[in-house]
């Protein structure tokens, strides 16, 4: 029996989030029915919810994988480019390109209407069956199938494969790991996040500049930006959870989760540390004190797959800190590995998950470790004087070596031919090269550049 006529053709998906969503188009492509199961309702899933990320970022791995789902001109309309940072600090603003090359860019998107966008497309032209407003409780362990709560009672879900994209808080995950089958670890961050709205400017247009992401780095602490098509922006504070500057210190004594407020007091200290956009957020003190406040952490988990018939993907498996904006383009180039391999193995599910999980974990780790860092540079580093000049001279052997140098932001933003774990293997011998670059010189013209092509024609293979 050909792989197509196979009765191994009915996958469930556990989550109709972002990744749960593409993943039922890339199947439906490949004849595989799914079945969503979706704790939301319909009109939740497409509403942004209190303390959930409200724009992402989108870059050329996310993009990657909605052109090989077929999807990419219904997303276009919904970016909006941003070709660099925009970094507010020390009462001015300064912008640095994120590439050098054309189109080296990334995209704003609303995560609630792609995640609608996706899910009409996943329902209307693919005939995918979602089940909202049902969720995922458990796992029965012997049998490998889903226990779902829906409205009318529990039931076990029967399906030849499972999917699980419940996102970081997975279900499925905690209920395998709590059986000793999966060794999770969920590592919160002492950080936290709460996001407020920058209105338009009074004329109709962009407050802000909209061509970037804006940054207000402040060394233990950050706010962000992204654009919306609205023509507001999506402000991200990032500040402890406790401490002298903390969401405690802003909301007394039990704030984090509270909101026990002194609205006055932290829109004051808002004012202090980000004057600049402090005016364009017209209810920054009631924003402030009644938004929930989100964590934020990483999930490491061994092994993604259960009995040959469950596996996890997207944050499910390897949630990672938002700091490099690739938490959804991993998720998405997962769902592009698993079509891949679909398309080579057809049903054969016990090889088309170990073969996915054998290929994407190191990737997974290595994005995990590169969100991290990118935290202590957004931060940080951003902020002085020597990051600037690695920068200068990154994008200067990138010109004279490009085919052996290219900075690691961009090998992770632009290159999804690159690998994450081998952009983090040259990232870290480019780190080398630029350390010792850097440290005897104080400008670009001062750089040794014999030196330069000797250390990257000795330390870099071409990456392709
Ligand atoms: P999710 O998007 O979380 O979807 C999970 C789905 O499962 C949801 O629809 C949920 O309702 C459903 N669900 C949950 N539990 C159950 C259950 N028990 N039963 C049934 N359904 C269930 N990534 C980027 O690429 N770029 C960015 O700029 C970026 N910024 C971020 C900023 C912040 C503050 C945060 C927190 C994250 C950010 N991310 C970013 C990461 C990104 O949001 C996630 O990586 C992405 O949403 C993962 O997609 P997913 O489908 O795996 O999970």
């Amino acid at each position: 029996m050909s792989a197509a006529a196979t009765p191994m053709r009915r996958a469930a998906i556990i989550g109709g989030g972002l990744a749960g969503s593409l993943l039922a188009i890339l199947l439906a492509r490949r004849g595989v029915d799914s079945v969503v199961i979706e704790r939301a309702t319909e009109a939740e899933s497409r509403t942004p919810a209190g303390g959930r990320s409200i724009n992402l970022a989108l870059a050329a791995r996310g993009l990657a994988a909605l052109a090989r789902a077929g999807v990419a001109a219904e997303v276009e309309p919904l970016l909006l480019p941003m070709r660099g940072r925009q970094v507010h600090q020390d009462g001015g603003e300064r912008f640095l390109p994120y590439g050098q090359r054309r189109g080296e860019e990334i995209y704003s998107v609303a995560r609630a209407t792609l995640n609608g966008l996706l899910q009409d497309l996943a329902r209307a032209r693919f005939g995918v069956e979602y089940r909202y407003g049902q969720a995922c409780v458990g796992v029965d362990i012997e049998s490998a199938r889903p226990i779902v709560a829906a409205p009318e009672g529990r039931y076990l879900l029967d399906a030849d494969v499972v999917f699980a994209t419940d996102g970081a808080g997975s279900a499925v995950r905690r209920g395998i790991a709590a059986a000793g089958h999966m060794q999770a670890r969920e590592e919160l961050l002492d950080h936290g996040y709460v996001e407020l709205t920058v209105r338009p400017a009074a004329d109709g247009g962009f407050a802000l500049r909209p061509d970037a992401l804006h940054i207000w780095p402040r060394g233990g602490f950050m706010l962000i930006a992204l654009p919306n098509l609205d023509r507001s922006f999506t402000a991200t504070l990032f500040l402890p959870l406790e401490g002298a500057k903390s969401f405690a210190a802003l909301r007394g004594a039990k704030g984090k989760a509270a909101g026990a407020a002194h609205p006055s007091g932290a829109a004051a200290f808002f004012a202090e540390e980000f004057g600049d956009v402090a005016a364009l957020i017209p209810n920054l003190a009631a924003e402030l004190a009644s938004r929930p406040v989100g964590t934020l952490g990483t999930v490491r988990c061994r092994p993604w797959r259960f009995k040959d018939r469950i596996l996890l993907l997207g944050d499910a498996a390897h949630a990672i800190v938002p700091f490099h904006g690739q938490g959804m383009n991993a998720a998405f180039e997962d769902c592009a590995a698993l079509d891949e391999l679909v398309g080579r193995h057809g049903a054969d599910w016990p090889r088309v998950l170990e073969a996915l999980e054998r290929g994407r974990l190191e990737n997974a780790d290595a994005i995990a470790e590169m969100a991290l860092e990118n935290y202590r540079e957004m931060r940080d580093t951003v902020r002085s004087p020597n990051f600037e000049l690695r920068r200068a001279i990154a994008f200067e052997l990138e010109r004279r070596f490009p085919e052996r140098f290219v900075p690691r932001y961009s090998m992770v933003m632009f290159h999804p031919e690159i690998s994450y774990a081998e952009a983090q293997r040259r990232g870290a011998i480019q780190a080398d090269i630029l350390a010792e670059l850097a440290a005897a010189a104080t400008s670009l013209e001062d750089v040794d550049f014999d030196r330069a092509r000797e250390l990257v024609e000795t330390r870099l293979n071409t990456p392709r």
